[in-house]
């Protein structure tokens, strides 16, 4: 079976959430974006795992559906039809690592995905002694990353560590202020129990593929969603056996037949692309800071140093050797392309409101980013958002990159090719 997967997102027991992250909208969500499988997220957070159990039951396959489905209060995800199993929900949960390792204060997070209650248990267990697990559903723990493994690997061998994305700047594997170079030094002998890592926003599988020691990695891609309309923005396409264990196999094998596609972010809008400092208002690419010796012209002090002057760093080639084995695909949220078409914010009510009319022509969001022919697109006005997507599928976009943890500004629709310009425009492209 194909389906799309997003494996790491946030309930709202987790810090700078949105209240609406419940189970119910979030599976009406992922229905609507045209996933299959969400993380059921938070699993360590005391009062979020009873709801898991209370809320989910097993499906058999080592995955969750809704025990009974209520349907949400906004009316245009109301409007989807809904049946228990069109939506799965994953084990999953994000761990923060505090602790003094070599001299340095190191942080660091892990995405942990269990196969079945009873381990969420005995994982859970363990962690009460070693962090406070209700002040956030992504706790705190002042524990080693390689001695949790450990642990993890003991109690549960079926468990998957994955490093989340792995090259922000302050909480990631290769973070610029309190990462590690390489991979070996962080997890040493427990480093064959990790195969796959999390890329994040900012970057994407070419950057990725820069660093030699990176290629018997398979590499995931998730929302990280703090808000339900934002799930899937990255995400995971598969063709396999909809169970836990044949998608932990082909995460493994990297295999093009089994792990499809990844879906990225265009890797300039992630909030750490390039380094800068907000503050001052000061956008650097990784050469300009290196020449400033990584330091802000406005304020003196150091730059946030990005995502990519990082990969710049430790990368060992020039470029990604061509035939990476898992393709991705660059893809913006639908209702960004429609904001830009009608000149609005992303987020406005009637930008929703026109979203939710794209989904009920067309189908889930994926596929009408994807799939769905761009003159069929245009039957729906305004037409502006079929170009906007046609321009998208090109990589016809411009994009002022994201920096110090703020996100790149897309520009969908430069000079001749506004929103206003009339249909024969595409013809030029
Ligand atoms: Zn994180
Ligand atoms: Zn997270
Ligand atoms: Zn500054």
């Amino acid at each position: 079976m194909k389906f799309a997967a997003d494996l790491h997102l946030h309930s709202r027991f987790s810090r700078a959430t949105s209240r609406d992250m419940t189970f119910d909208v979030l599976a009406w969500w992922a229905k609507a974006k045209g996933l299959r499988l969400l993380a059921a997220a938070d699993f360590t957070h005391p009062e979020w795992f009873f709801l898991t159990k209370e809320k989910l039951e097993p499906a058999g396959n080592g995955f969750f559906r809704l025990r009974h489905p209520q349907p949400p209060a906004e009316a245009g995800l109301r409007a989807i039809p809904f049946r228990p199993d069109d939506v799965h929900f994953i084990l999953s949960s994000e761990l923060s690592f505090i602790y003094s390792k070599k001299g340095k204060v190191r942080k660091i997070h892990l995405l942990l995905l269990l196969p079945d209650l009873e381990s969420v248990e005995k994982v859970n267990h363990r962690l009460v002694g070693i962090g406070n697990l209700r002040s956030d559903g992504r706790p705190i723990l002042g524990l080693d990353t390689k001695l949790f493994v450990r642990m993890v690997a003991d109690l549960c061998p079926r468990a998957v560590v994955i490093p989340s994305h792995i090259w922000t700047p302050w909480f990631s594997l290769f973070g610029a202020n309190s990462g590690f170079d390489a991979i070996e030094e962080c997890f040493e002998e427990m480093t064959p129990f990790i195969f796959a890592l999390e890329t994040g926003l900012s970057s994407d599988p070419p950057m990725n593929g820069r660093l030699s020691a990176l290629d018997r990695y398979a590499l995931v891609s998730n929302s990280d969603a703090h808000s339900p309309s934002r799930v899937g923005r990255e995400a995971n396409v598969f063709e396999a056996e909809f169970t836990f264990k044949a998608l932990v196999e082909a995460i493994r094998s990297r295999d093009p037949a089994r792990f499809l596609y990844t879906v990225e972010f265009f890797p300039e809008e992630g909030k750490y692309h390039f380094d800068g400092h907000r503050k001052c208002g000061v956008l650097l690419s990784p050469k300009e800071s290196v020449a400033r010796g990584d330091l802000c012209p406005v304020c003196g002090k150091r730059l946030t140093i990005g995502v990519l002057h990082r990969v710049e760093e430790l990368a060992d080639r020039d470029e990604a050797p061509s035939g990476l084995r898992v393709p991705h695909r660059n893809l913006i949220p639908l209702n960004e392309v429609i904001g830009q078409a009608c000149g609005r914010s992303a987020e406005s009510q009637g930008v929703w409101d026109l979203y939710f009319k794209f989904i009920q022509e067309f189908g889930p969001e994926h596929k009408i980013l994807t799939e769905v022919p761009v003159a069929e697109l245009a039957r729906l006005q305004p037409e502006a958002v079929a170009r906007g997507i046609d321009r998208m599928r090109k990589g016809l976009v411009r994009i002022v990159p994201g920096h110090d943890g703020e996100y790149g500004l897309i520009h969908l629709f430069d000079g001749q090719d506004g929103p206003e310009a009339g249909a024969g425009q595409l013809s030029l492209f």
